[in-house]
């Protein structure tokens, strides 16, 4: 209930005026969705993502002529039009990463071809500083939905017994990502040794739930907890992507109390995100933003149990 009790107004979405290249062709054979709906798409959700995204280095996934062509992940706005670069300021010696900090940003990059948006745990103010943990919650081949959503809960519970609140998003794959915001305080060598340490409790406690090792063969039937994503130049497919698989699934923050109706990682795509976005009262991860933790006293309550 506490999560959806918060009453701050859903972002309004003013939708940027649309120019659209291609917009008729489809960049999803299974769907039949076309660039026009995904372009459409990120001016809808524009309000909603670009809290997530500005001043925070982002890569993004391109498929120009749709993603059952050919796809890169692209890490810098040189040479694309449409890209903007973070401050090069920020990180003296090094070429900027991809910045998205207004509507027109995101319509921009979905007409030069990108179907997913990956960010940073810092943003470009305090780069080497962390200012989220992220929880990448990787189903096996054989893992039933239903143990996914058990997993959200019980690495919910481990964090909550540390001391730190988590949000919840699906990853409009076959998963689902928790975030645990951060007062940036510690490097990024720290928060991901914490991670580390916290799968690591994970597996060592229910090993037939999950396992902290990379490797798809390790996890056959168990969640891989992937805390990789945590580590310096690592990113994570950020709240509101598309993604470039079959359908055209959407990562979507949720409450908690929505996790039991949930029904897959592409729970939503591109066109049943926003319907479900405009129905919504309250935005599910508005206290996500007035709450961030420290990580010290959950490192001195982890340590015991290592
Ligand atoms: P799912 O729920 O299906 O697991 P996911 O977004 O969590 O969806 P993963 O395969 O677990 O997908 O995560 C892959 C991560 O690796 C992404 O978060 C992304 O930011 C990063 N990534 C993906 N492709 C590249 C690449 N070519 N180079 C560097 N990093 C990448
Ligand atoms: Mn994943
Ligand atoms: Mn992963």
């Amino acid at each position: 209930k506490a999560a959806l009790a918060v009453t701050r107004e859903r972002p309004q979405a003013a939708a940027p005026p649309l120019k659209v290249t291609h917009g008729s062709r489809v960049i999803d054979p299974a769907s039949g969705l076309t660039k026009l709906d995904l372009v459409r798409y990120y001016a809808q959700v524009a309000a909603w993502a670009l809290p997530h995204l500005k001043g925070r280095p982002a890569y993004i996934r391109r498929a120009p002529l749709g993603i059952h062509e050919a796809m890169t992940f692209v890490q810098h706005p040189t040479g694309i039009r449409g890209l903007k670069g973070t401050d090069p300021e920020l990180w003296p010696g090094h070429e900027p990463a991809i910045a998205f900090d207004a509507a027109e940003d995101l319509v921009a990059a979905a007409q030069t071809g990108m179907i997913e948006l990956h960010t940073w745990n810092s943003t470009a103010r305090a780069i080497t500083l962390p200012d989220r943990i992220v929880f990448d919650l990787d189903p096996g081949e054989g893992v039933a939905w239903a143990q996914v959503q058990e997993g959200a809960l019980l690495v919910r519970a481990l964090l909550q017994e540390l001391g730190l609140q988590s949000w919840l998003k699906t990853t409009g794959g076959k998963g689902l990502h928790l975030f645990v915001p951060l007062v940036p305080e510690h490097d990024y060598e720290a928060v991901r040794a914490f991670s580390e340490a916290v799968v690591g409790h994970m597996a060592r406690t229910i090993p037939q739930r999950f396992v902290a090792v990379l490797g798809p063969r390790n996890r056959v039937g168990r969640i891989f907890i992937d805390y990789l994503r945590n580590g310096w130049v690592q990113s994570t497919a950020e709240a509101f992507s598309a993604r470039a698989r079959p359908g055209l699934g959407v990562s979507m923050p949720v409450a908690w109390e929505e996790l039991a109706g949930i029904t897959a990682g592409n729970h939503w795509n591109i066109v049943s995100g926003p319907q479900r976005l405009a129905a919504l009262e309250a935005d599910p991860w508005a206290e996500y933003w007035t709450k961030p933790q420290r990580l010290g006293p959950a490192v001195q309550a982890l340590t015991p149990a290592l």
